[in-house]
C-alpha cells in the first residue's frame, strides 16, 4: 500500500508554493551535515531529515531494518533490501511527519538532532554506481542527431524502431549536481582538413536526459521479463550527460561513444522513487510500426509525465530557459530498457544507473541539446544579454529541472547544476 502518496496529507514540516518535496514525494539522498556527519536522509520541503537519527530514536520500530542501514555514505544497502521495505519506510516517514501525529512534532530534543535546513548540507552522490547505462530512446533525438551526422536518408538505423540502443557508459565519472565540470581536450577532424588536430573541445554540449536506479537483480544468465520488470525499478533523478561533439563526431566509428562522453555526467542527489511517481503513469507513444518483438511488447500505461527544463546561466548572468521537454516522449519504456538490458542473461545490480539518452520533443523548443537546440551550430541561440550560443562557453551554467504535476498534486526531482571551466 502506497499510503506516502495520499494526495491529501498535510506535513507540519512548511513546504513552499510549488516545492518539488511535498510530503507526497519522500526522495532518498545522502548529505554531510556540520562538516563531517553523514547519513541517508530525506526531505520536506527545505527541511532535510536524518534517518539515521531517526531510526536510532525509534521511529522505525516494526520495520525490519539493519542498524546500520541508514549510517552509509550510499543507499545501496538501503536498496538491496528491496522495495516492500523502502515502501514500508516511506509509509512510517509519511506518518511521523503527518501534521495529525504528534510523535516527533512535540519531542524538542529529537527535532535537534533529526531535521537540517537543506542550505546548510552538502549533498552527496546518493549512490555507488557499479555499471552505467546509456540508451538512445527518444526518437526525435535520434532522428536530429542522424539527419546532421549522417543525413536525412540514413537519419534513423535500420535497427533503432526494434530495440532500445545503448552503450554501456563509465560510471566513476558520474558525480552529483554541484560539481563542475572541465572543458576536454581531444582530437577534433577540422572541416575539410586531411588529419586531426588536438585542442580543446569548441562543442561542448548538455544531454538533457533522466536515469533510473535499479534494485538487485537476478543472476547472470537469467533475464527480467518485461512483466516484471518494474520489480527492479528503484527511483530515478535528472541526469545531464555531457558530450564534446566535435570528438564524438570523429571517434564514434565504429564502436560508439568514447572521449565525448567519458569526461563526466551529472545528477541530481534527490533519488525520486517509482512508488511516488506512480500517481504520474502516462500513455507511451504508439509502437504499431513495427510492433516489437513479444519480448518488448508492454501496456501503454509505462510512460511517466515528468516535465523537463534545460536553463543556461552566463557567468554573473541571469538564467535563460533554453529547452522544455517532458519524459513521456520517450519511445521506448523504462521496462522496455530494463527487458532488453537482461534478455541475453546481463545481471543487473543494486544501484546500476540507466541513462534514458536525450529527451528531444517534437517541436524545436522541446529539443534536448545544444546540437539540436542551434542544429549544429547554424542557428545560434539568443540569450537575454544579447550575447548567442550555438555551444556552451567557459563559464556557463547549465541547470536542468524536472517535475510532475498532475492538477492535483506536484513533485519533482529539484535540479541538476554545474558549470563548465576551461580547458587544462
Ligand atoms: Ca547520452
Amino acid at each position: 500500500m502506497l499510503t506516502a502518496n495520499d494526495p491529501s496529507r498535510k506535513s507540519w514540516i512548511n513546504v513552499p508554493a510549488n516545492s518539488d518535496f511535498p510530503i507526497q514525494n519522500i526522495p532518498f539522498g545522502v548529505f554531510m551535515a556540520n562538516d563531517d556527519h553523514i547519513s541517508i536522509g530525506t526531505r520536506i520541503g527545505d527541511t532535510a531529515i536524518d534517518l539515521a537519527a531517526m531510526h536510532q530514536l525509534g521511529y522505525f520500530e516494526g520495520i525490519s531494518l539493519p542498524e546500520d542501514v541508514f549510517l552509509q555514505d550510499t543507499i545501496n544497502d538501503f536498496i538491496t533490501l528491496g522495495k516492500p521495505t523502502v515502501r514500508q519506510v516511506r509509509n512510517r516517514i509519511a506518518e511521523v511527519f503527518d501534521v495529525k501525529n504528534e510523535s516527533l512534532q512535540k519531542q524538542a530534543d529529537h527535532k535537534e538532532v533529526i531535521l537540517f535546513a537543506v542550505e546548510d548540507l552538502q549533498m552527496l552522490m546518493p549512490v555507488f554506481i557499479q555499471d552505467y547505462t546509456d540508451f538512445y530512446s527518444s526518437r526525435e533525438h535520434a532522428t536530429n542527431v542522424g539527419v546532421m551526422f549522417r543525413g536525412k536518408d540514413n537519419a534513423l538505423m535500420p535497427n533503432w524502431l526494434h530495440l532500445p540502443v545503448g552503450y554501456h557508459g563509465r560510471s566513476s565519472s558520474i558525480v552529483v549536481s554541484g560539481e563542475n565540470i572541465r572543458r576536454p581536450m581531444g582530437q577534433i577532424m577540422p572541416k575539410d582538413a586531411d588529419k586531426p588536430i588536438f585542442s580543446a573541445s569548441k562543442r561542448m554540449d548538455f544531454e538533457l536526459e533522466m536515469a533510473f536506479i535499479t534494485t538487485d537483480g537476478k543472476s547472470l544468465g537469467e533475464r527480467i521479463n518485461i512483466d516484471e520488470a518494474e520489480d527492479y525499478l528503484f527511483g530515478m533523478v535528472i541526469f545531464n550527460d555531457w558530450s564534446a561533439r566535435d570528438l564524438q563526431k570523429w571517434e564514434y566509428v565504429p564502436l560508439g561513444p568514447f572521449l565525448g562522453k567519458n569526461f563526466g555526467s551529472s545528477i541530481s542527489p534527490w533519488v525520486v522513487t517509482f512508488d511516488a511517481l506512480e500517481p504520474y503513469r502516462t500513455e507511451r507513444p504508439a509502437q504499431n510500426n513495427p510492433e516489437p518483438l513479444p519480448y518488448l511488447q508492454c501496456p501503454t500505461n509505462t510512460a511517466y509525465d515528468i516535465k523537463l527544463e534545460v536553463f543556461l546561466q552566463p557567468e554573473g548572468g541571469e538564467e535563460n530557459r533554453i529547452s522544455e521537454s517532458n519524459h513521456k516522449y520517450l519511445y521506448w519504456t523504462l521496462v522496455q530498457q530494463l527487458a532488453h538490458h537482461t534478455v541475453n542473461g546481463c545481471n543487473i545490480n543494486a544501484g546500476d544507473m540507466m541513462a534514458s539518452g536525450t529527451i528531444s520533443g517534437p517541436n524545436p523548443e522541446n529539443y534536448g541539446s545544444m546540437l539540436e537546440l542551434s542544429w549544429s551550430g547554424t542557428k545560434p541561440l539568443k540569450l537575454s544579454d544579447g550575447s548567442e550560443r550555438t555551444f556552451i562557453e567557459d563559464g556557463d551554467t547549465i541547470i536542468m529541472r524536472a517535475y510532475c504535476d498532475n492538477g492535483e498534486q506536484r513533485i519533482g526531482f529539484g535540479e541538476v547544476r554545474s558549470k563548465i571551466l576551461p580547458a587544462q
